[in-house]
């Protein structure tokens, strides 16, 4: 059964994406069967691992709004351990719609409970908001990872996000925990990036991550070939950063059975 990881921070270009492809296609080359979920209509997670929206018959919004079988959906990628559950923008249509719907929050946990059997693990790419969206990803989900960008107002963000997943436990999924919050896009050249970083493992110490993502060109340069970085450039430190988060991942997950 998948372990059903929800990538979410409300603030935009924090690293989700990039995270939400690079772990996926991580875990994929270390031959776990993994679903990569995009639940943002921008789209980027799907076109990040090279899938052409504009040829796609039916998407995330249909699963969640039509009841589409989602199997019907997934398609493959250059992994052959990588599948998606791709989005187009009338997933932003959903959000509305989605209002209106019985059991709104539980629509995504609805879609993958009939195919969390077939994968290890699921990765869902969230939207730059605590919305509706959001909510139901985490709903879905077992855990929650934040990645978080070291700069003035981190720490801000990240006291917005620990509430709502708060509320979620509260009212809509017991059992979701925190992950852990992986930074990203790390110059330990830069001070303020240091002092932020040191702030964080202050006061969330082993929820944060070992693993740091640096600032590393071959990581925004892999979207635009369609590729996830280990198959544009496996021998950058993006690669290489991406590989050692999700050994960390597998690992956590052994350790805590
Ligand atoms: P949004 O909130 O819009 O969904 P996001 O949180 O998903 O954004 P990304 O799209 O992953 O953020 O990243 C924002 C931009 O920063 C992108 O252009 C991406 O290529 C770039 N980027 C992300 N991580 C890195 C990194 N470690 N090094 C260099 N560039 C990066
Ligand atoms: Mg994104």
């Amino acid at each position: 059964m998948a372990r059903i990881i929800c990538i979410a921070n409300q603030k935009g270009g924090v690293g989700k994406t990039t995270t939400a492809v690079n772990l996926a296609a991580s875990l994929a080359a270390a031959e776990k069967k993994t679903l990569l979920v995009d639940m943002d209509p921008q789209g980027n997670a799907s076109s990040g691992v090279g899938v052409d929206k504009s040829l796609l018959r039916e998407s995330i919004y249909d699963a969640l709004i039509n009841d589409t079988d989602a199997t019907g959906i997934i398609v493959g990628t250059d992994l052959p351990c990588l599948d998606l559950l791709p989005a187009t923008p009338d997933l932003a249509g959903a959000e509305l719609e989605l209002i209106t719907i019985a059991d709104r929050e539980h629509k995504l946990k609805q879609v993958l409970a009939g195919i969390q059997h077939s994968y290890d693990y699921i990765l869902i790419d969230c939207p730059p908001s605590l919305s509706l969206l959001t909510v139901n990803a985490m709903t879905a989900a077992h855990c929650v990872l934040i990645p978080l960008q070291c700069e003035f107002y981190a720490m801000e963000g990240l006291s917005q996000i620990l509430n709502t997943i708060k509320l979620v436990q509260k009212g809509l999924n017991r059992s979701l925990r925190v992950e852990g919050i992986v930074l990203t896009m790390y110059d330990g050249r830069n001070n303020l990036a240091r002092q932020v970083s040191d702030e964080i493992r202050t006061h969330f110490g082993s929820q944060t991550f070992g693993t740091v993502i640096p600032r590393n060109v071959r990581l925004s340069e892999a979207p635009s070939h369609g590729k996830p970085v280990l198959l544009y450039d496996i021998a950058s430190r993006g690669a290489a950063s991406y590989l050692e988060l999700a050994r960390e991942i597998m690992e956590r997950e052994g350790r805590d059975g």
